[in-house]
């Protein structure tokens, strides 16, 4: 099979039409607010309350100082409870804030943490759960719901993923004490880098507004030691346009998935994700599990022949957390069964708005190609 003539990406940002994007700076000129609660700023973070159907928004310029504003906001302290298959970001947020991360396997169903294993892992000194919606699906929620309730932990969601992600018509954007939504320029919808902290409890709202923001609360008035993670006008106006595209991104993305999953149903040794009833999906990665011994052919040596055709996809979450070389060896990572299955066997294929629908197929083809041609 002939390859791609240009590289295949794993995914592509998106971009408005540019002379959208100039209207707005026009705006942005005209009135010299760059930045700190601009107007675009202030639209947005009510546009996307809307948007997500959640109670309380507070933007960010990105999602990890998001993450880090909603760790302080709740003032953890002590041992949180989180997921070793996820992005650099989550743990790192934890640990740059003094608390321990606890390591809690994953379920094989979803890939989120599992939460038959989280009880085991309390102490008296846990304090939180941060687990991460993986790839678009949601954690068990009500489980870590009656969990968190039980033993008295706060729970913040890493939503990084879930851009738009509802259960049962729910914004996904509800659960927990607090959200973080990513909105980088690789995720579903962005705003060039930014983030989001979604919560039912108005009361955060203040102290997170300071911390963003070097924790000032008048002219001559500094009230909490806060740093500086304010998003400004020309995501924000990046974010406004984005918003009218984002469903038929979204839309399109589901047409890749379907391609995918038909096209790759019989091969014995891929394993995807599907659709679940309950939720309505984003569609943000599309990872396969490989099962080497059904298929022949092992995770790198797909990813690596997949490259020679200019198919770039991604060992996404590879290597796990606990092996980073900033981690290794610190913290237990016996329990792990599932978490170390996976990332040594997941591959995310491309997948994003402007996708063709032939690259698709034509990917799922080089697949099978590859596999037989062994
Ligand atoms: C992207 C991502 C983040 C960090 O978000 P940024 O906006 O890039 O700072 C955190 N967690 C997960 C799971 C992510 O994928």
């Amino acid at each position: 099979m002939e390859k791609f003539e240009q590289p295949i990406q794993v995914t592509k940002s998106f971009l408005p039409p540019l002379d959208e994007y100039i209207e707005s700076l026009k705006t942005i000129w005209d009135t010299r607010w760059i930045t700190n609660n601009g107007y675009f700023h202030n639209q947005l973070q009510n546009s996307l309350k809307e948007y997500l159907n959640v109670e309380n928004t507070t933007l960010f310029t990105n999602g990890h100082l998001a993450l880090d504003v909603a760790i302080k906001a709740l003032g953890l302290k002590g041992e949180v409870i989180t997921t070793p298959f996820t992005f650099a970001s989550t743990t790192h947020a934890i640990v740059m804030n003094g608390l321990t991360p606890v390591f809690c396997d994953i379920n094989m169903d979803n890939l989120t943490i599992d939460t038959n294993k989280i009880e085991a892992l309390i102490t008296e000194n846990t304090c939180a759960i941060i687990p991460v919606h993986v790839f678009g699906y949601p954690c068990n929620i009500d489980e870590i719901e009656k969990i968190a309730h039980k033993y008295n932990l706060k729970v913040i969601y890493d939503a990084a993923h879930v851009f738009g992600v509802e259960v049962n018509g729910v914004g996904i954007g509800n659960f927990g004490d607090i959200s973080m939504f990513s909105l980088h320029a690789t995720k579903v919808y962005n705003t060039i880098e930014g983030g989001l902290l979604t919560y039912n409890n108005v009361m955060y709202e203040r102290k997170m507004n300071l911390l963003k923001n070097f924790g000032i609360s008048g002219y001559e008035q500094v009230e909490e030691v806060g740093l500086n993670a304010k998003m400004n006008e020309f995501q924000a106006a990046m974010g406004l346009i984005n918003l009218k595209y984002v469903d038929g991104q979204i839309a399109n993305r589901r047409r890749i998935a379907k391609i995918y999953r038909e096209n790759l149903k019989e091969v014995s040794g891929i394993r995807y994700l599907n659709d679940l009833k309950n939720v309505k999906h984003n569609y943000a990665y599309f990872p396969i599990i490989i099962d080497e011994t059904k298929l022949g052919i092992d995770r790198n040596q797909l990813y690596d022949r997949l490259r020679e055709f200019n198919v770039i996809t991604r060992k996404y979450f590879y290597p796990l957390i606990t092996d980073f070389d900033c981690y290794k060896g610190l913290y237990n990572d016996n329990d792990l069964m599932n978490a170390k299955y996976v990332a040594d066997r997941v591959l995310t294929l491309p997948i994003y708005g402007e996708l063709s629908e032939e690259d698709a197929l034509k990917i799922t083809k080089l697949i099978k190609f590859v596999i037989n041609s062994l």
